[in-house]
């Protein structure tokens, strides 16, 4: 998608980072960038560090060494104010995490009420219209439990985007659902995409990272093993441990 950069500061900077549970060490000097408007899917074999990486981003976990520089703002600085940074940055998750026991217009409310101070109204406005843009008007007064696997990540989405996030992050989205329901929710994320949403998208899913990804950040055993364009690195890639990944997968 066509990359709009009008600050000239990377919506995401990650310098050197490390991260180690007890000793095993999962990220071994990542240096990574997302910049406005881009859309950067993250490859890779189950284990490489990929859900680390994106956890620190908004600080789910705390980086052993290196810097992580959200929008200027340097989230492993112990000053920086992490609940100012992380409303800034949605996050949508392989499991989708709603309140079962509460509406779908109660789960985009919620936290808008809480973390962004919006009255009521306001904040069912707000609901209404993402849910329209993920294309579930129709399932505003639905429980959780009552919608398809697809409608309920679907619905994640728009509690994300209900929080006005300047970036989105996405971890294996997809992977939880039915084949026959992905589409849907990858034509959302297409659509945010297009409408110049940043995003860094963890999948499994080549076509839409061919097709949506401006970068694809191929990583194993803790480290990027190679990063470019979508039809270089799944077209033409480079190192050994990549093109064997992709055989596996394509
Ligand atoms: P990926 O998302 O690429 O599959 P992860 O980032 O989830 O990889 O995991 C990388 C490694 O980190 C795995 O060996 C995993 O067991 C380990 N790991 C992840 N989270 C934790 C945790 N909270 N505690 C201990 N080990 C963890
Ligand atoms: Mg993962």
């Amino acid at each position: 998608m066509a990359a709009t950069k009008e600050t000239g500061v990377p919506a995401i900077e990650v310098r050197n980072l490390h991260k180690s549970f007890g000793d095993n060490e999962v990220l071994k000097g990542i240096d990574f960038h997302v910049d406005e408007g881009e859309v950067v899917c993250v490859i890779g074999p189950s284990g490489s560090g990929k859900s680390t990486l994106l956890r620190c981003v908004n600080r789910l976990e705390e980086p052993t060494s290196g810097t992580i520089v959200v929008e200027g703002v340097d989230i492993t600085d112990k000053e920086t104010d992490l609940d100012q940074v992380r409303t800034r940055i949605g996050m949508v998750f392989q499991q989708f995490n709603l309140f079962p026991h509460l509406n779908v217009t109660r789960n985009l409310t919620l936290a808008q009420m809480r973390a962004k101070k919006r009255k009521k109204a306001e904040a069912i406005e707000v609901a209404k219209r993402n849910l329209a843009k993920v294309g579930l008007s129709e399932k505003a007064e639905a429980f959780p439990p009552q919608l398809s696997g697809g409608q309920q990540q679907r619905v994640a989405i728009a509690r994300a985007l209900s929080m006005d996030p300047d970036m989105m992050l996405f971890d294996e989205p997809t992977s939880a659902l039915d084949p026959e329901l992905v589409g849907d929710v990858l034509d959302v994320m297409k659509q945010l995409a297009r409408d110049g949403m940043t995003m860094m998208v963890v999948t499994h899913e080549m076509g839409f990272a061919r097709e949506v990804g401006d970068r694809v950040v191929f990583m194993d055993g803790g480290v990027v093993v190679e990063q470019g364009k979508p039809e270089d690195v799944l077209g033409n890639p480079q190192h050994a441990r990549t093109q064997e990944f992709l055989s596996k997968v394509l």
